[in-house]
């Protein structure tokens, strides 16, 4: 029997290359569902050469551009709305939940799937960020699998892979330290959105893409780190790691440290989740080790604040980090839009994390809230 796939972000980066893992184990995947935001076209070529049973458009004002362009093919059903894509990752058939979009708006189609018993590999880390505590609670009570997608969470996951109970002193968690790594304070004052939609080893979609030149990115990762492996923020290590190859490492109570090492490709990630706990040839380049090197510096938490803000949210707990999120959201696009400066972004973020009212023990309804008040101050701020 063949994995039933749906993807949620199949028009993204990982969305995109998710298709590429499914399509070169066709005997072993299938795509169920797929959805997208805005990019109707692209959702329809990908449903012709996919043939899904159901594809979901979250805005409702291309439901009938979608309909009509696949009117021929009366197998797939069309549906819109941030409903339809909460209620699809229920649909019956589906094995598999690939959580691929992009921000706060992951967070409740992720519950859902989680609630459904779906086998959930996440690639939206915001839903961890947001909402790590309620994620892994119910993780525990549906007695869910939630396999991570993020390379270095997905590295971290496989060096644990056969270590059962034992004890982690401390995780390495490694980063590129994006495309500004060497520059002055005031060279990143006049960096703009151009430069930072630049990442000298990933591609990726342009939101992560921003927060990866800020390092929130990895602030995010040592939030998502601690839910997913249960390590406290104060043991999860920061490394700058230009070249992209140990994609992050475990130390354990006896001082041995397991890595995982490869060339930089989402689709090993993806494909390990999916695969999980079995591996699948792979064709990408290999790293050749003679011509590797490989180099780990300490960040710059003084030029890059956001990674400092991170530690804080996930130090105060409660809504924080929820605050935190929301309050980047606004931030990264704000700078995209080039109505903030890149340095503006932290001192943003940390006004709003002064000002919304913080809850120590949030619940669903507490998050949905705190992340609209956030972006409401946050817009009002810029
Ligand atoms: P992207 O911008 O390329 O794609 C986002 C996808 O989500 C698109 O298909 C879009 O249509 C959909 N989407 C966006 N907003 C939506 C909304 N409100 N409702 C419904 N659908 C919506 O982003 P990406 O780079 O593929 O990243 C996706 C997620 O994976 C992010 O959370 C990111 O942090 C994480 N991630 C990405 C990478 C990477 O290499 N790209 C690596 C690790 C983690
Ligand atoms: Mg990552």
């Amino acid at each position: 029997m063949k994995q039933q796939i749906c993807i949620l972000g199949s028009t993204g980066s990982i969305g995109t290359q998710a298709l590429e893992v499914i399509r070169n184990h066709a005997d072993l995947y299938e795509v169920y569902a797929l959805t997208a935001n805005n990019r109707w076209q692209e959702l329809a070529m990908q449903a012709r050469q996919f043939h899904p049973a159901a594809v979901v458009i979250a805005n409702e004002a291309h439901y009938d551009a979608l309909a009509d362009v696949l009117a021929d093919q009366p197998e797939i059903k069309v549906y819109a709305g941030t409903k339809a894509l909460e209620e699809i990752v229920e649909a019956e058939p589906i094995n598999v939940v690939l959580a691929a979009m992009v921000g706060f708006a992951g967070l409740v189609p992720t519950i859902r799937a989680i609630k459904a018993h779906k086998k959930v590999c996440l690639a939206n880390k915001e839903t961890l960020v947001v909402a790590g505590q309620l994620i892994m609670q119910l993780v525990e009570q549906y007695h869910a699998t939630l396999l991570p997608v993020d390379s270095e969470h997905s590295a971290i996951f496989q060096s644990l892979t056969g270590e059962g109970t034992n004890e982690i002193e401390k995780i390495l968690l490694t980063c590129s330290g994006g495309p500004f790594r060497l520059y002055t304070h005031n060279q990143l004052q006049a960096v703009r959105a151009v430069d930072a939609l630049y990442h000298p080893t990933w591609t990726m979609g342009p939101k992560i893409t921003i927060d990866s030149a800020t390092l929130m990115n990895k602030g995010f990762e040592v939030i998502e780190a601690r839910w997913l492996f249960d390590v406290p923020s104060e043991k999860i290590q920061v490394l700058i790691h230009p070249q992209s190859i140990v994609h992050s490492a475990v130390q354990f109570c006896d001082g041995g440290i397991k890595a995982q090492l490869g060339v930089p490709d989402m689709r090993l990630p993806i494909q390990y989740a999916f695969s999980f706990p079995e591996r699948l040839t792979l064709n990408t380049p290999r790293v050749n080790l003679f011509h590797q090197p490989l180099e780990f510096f300490e960040p710059d938490t003084e030029r890059f604040k956001c990674l400092t803000l991170a530690y804080d949210a996930i130090g105060k707990g409660g809504n924080m980090p929820c605050i935190l999120n929301a309050a980047n959201e606004v931030a990264n696009e704000a700078f995209r839009n080039a109505q903030c400066s890149f340095l503006a972004i932290a001192d943003i973020i940390e006004r709003t994390m002064q000002s919304v009212t913080f809850d120590a023990s949030p619940d669903l309804d507490v998050y949905l809230q705190t992340d609209a008040e956030a972006r409401r101050m946050t817009a009002e701020s810029l």
